[in-house]
């Protein structure tokens, strides 16, 4: 029977003569559309050995598999997604979205020549970290700034070049991952450094960090644990004392403060988080953070603190691996300069704007997105008080009180419904509950409404 069956399946050059693939050899070139091919004989071997056959055993059938499959690969790549599941800082979708008048500088950093390593007054060699330093240095009020590709390198940079080969003393309960794989122990084996764990999960105090200091110790580092929170019989040491510790002993005190705000967000109802500026003040040598999580610029690590350790650092080998580009960087300055504008100039930054948005003004968004839907029988679109998310790690035990566009239908399941919206031409990431697909307005801007609205209809097939 199966050899039978064996026996039909067409062969490649013919297929190859096809004229349907025309237009894809002269888009990918007749190699790639031979293997297409050639894929599909082979899938369509193994399934009739198996005996579950998807492909029709024709040459129509192997021309229809190996056009999809082109197709898909010409639509796959990194595009722009609608994110509409009120996860403001979405790991998996970019996190942070940069400003209008940074977008103006990335484009002009990136088609043309620029000082990126020009001193213009001398006509010498310059800096790359120039434009930066002295923005960072006055928002977190430290003697010296610096950035790397992201706080990942920029803690490994802190510890190799400040207690490589020496104990670097962190509490138990801050031995934390981060993300899919950032391990603070990893780390810290890295950077050459050896862990001196001190206290226990729940409980570290500060006598636990004095007891362990001896002259072989290169560092105390404290790790802000981000992305959870430890609550009940528990107990940490506070900076300021663990900054008194380090300097009875002449230690340096690194904080990796994770995400690191500028400004506090207390009055955009989220709870009190130190700043960058604060832990600086409270006694810490170097500080380290991201750049596109809370503080809403491009991936880059941003360090400040003291000047000898920071030059140090710049001197490290490693600076050179782990340097940041030029479009980040100009980004980087954009954000800085957002954040210097007096009169909440910082709330020109999108990370911001979104979490500041309140629920008044994300119904009229839901509005208008339900008005545009409306009037097809073979849906129903409500408005549902619900909660968004800060993500990204920060704040895990916060929520926003937002507002939801939620649609069903009962032509669709709301798993083939959300599938295919993820394969539009602008794809649309949201969330499922109860039976329904929810659309966030926290996290979907004014100009992606109309874009959106025909998203779903497509998927419904209301529109073509
Ligand atoms: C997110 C985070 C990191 C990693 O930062 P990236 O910029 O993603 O490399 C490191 N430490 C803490 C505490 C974090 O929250």
């Amino acid at each position: 029977m199966n050899k039978e069956l064996l026996k039909k399946i067409p062969k490649v050059d013919d297929l190859l003569r096809r004229s349907e693939l025309e237009i894809y050899i002269v888009k990918f070139g007749r190699e790639m559309v031979k293997e297409t091919i050639q894929d599909g004989i082979t899938k369509l071997r193994q399934e009739v050995l198996l005996n579950k056959i998807t492909i029709d055993i024709t040459e129509n059938g192997v021309i229809d598999y190996a056009c999809s499959t082109l197709d898909r690969k010409e639509k796959s790549g990194l595009k722009r997604v609608i994110n509409a599941t009120g996860v403001v800082l979405h790991t998996n979708l970019g996190r942070a979205r940069i400003s209008e008048s940074a977008q103006e500088k990335l484009l002009e950093v990136a088609f043309g020549y620029s000082n990126l390593e020009y001193d213009l007054t001398t006509g010498k060699r310059g800096s790359r970290y120039q434009v930066i330093e002295k923005d960072l240095i006055s928002l977190s009020h430290s003697e010296a700034g610096f950035v790397v590709n992201n706080n990942a390198a920029a803690v490994l940079l802190a510890l190799s070049t400040i207690a490589k080969g020496k104990e670097i003393i962190i509490s138990r309960g801050e031995l934390v991952e981060i993300g899919g794989s950032f391990r603070i122990p990893e780390i810290i084996e890295l950077s050459g450094g050896i862990i001196k764990e001190v206290g226990t999960t729940n409980k570290t105090k500060i006598e636990d960090y004095a007891k362990a200091i001896n002259e072989n110790t290169g560092a105390i580092l404290k790790v802000h644990t981000s992305n959870y929170k430890v609550v009940g019989f528990t107990e940490s040491v506070a900076i300021d004392q663990l900054a008194s510790l380090a300097r009875e002993h002449d230690l340096p005190l690194v904080n990796d403060l994770g995400s690191g705000l500028f400004y506090s967000l207390e009055d955009l109802g989220l709870p009190p988080e130190p700043t960058v500026s604060q832990a600086i003040e409270s006694g810490c040598d170097i500080v380290t953070f991201s750049g596109d999580k809370l503080l809403g610029g491009p991936q880059s690590g941003l360090i400040v603190g003291k000047k000898v350790l920071i030059e140090k650092m710049k001197k490290n080998q490693l600076t050179r691996t782990l340097r940041i580009d030029k479009l980040s960087l100009a980004v980087l300055e954009q954000t800085l300069k957002a954040y210097l504008q007096p009169d909440h100039g910082h709330e020109t930054i999108p990370i911001i704007r979104a979490l500041k948005q309140g629920v008044t003004e994300l119904e009229i968004r839901g509005n208008k997105l339900s008005d545009q839907l409306k009037g097809n029988n073979a849906l129903s679109v409500n408005l549902l008080e619900d909660c968004s998310q800060v993500g990204g790690g920060s704040f895990p035990e916060v929520t926003l009180p937002t507002i939801c566009v939620t649609v069903s239908s009962m032509n669709i399941s709301c798993h083939d419904f959300s599938e295919q919206l993820r394969q539009c031409d602008i794809p649309v990431v949201c969330r499922i509950k109860d039976n329904q697909l929810v659309f966030d307005m926290r996290t979907v801007q004014d100009d992606e409404l109309v874009d959106l609205g025909l998203a779903i209809k497509k998927v419904l097939k209301i529109i073509k």
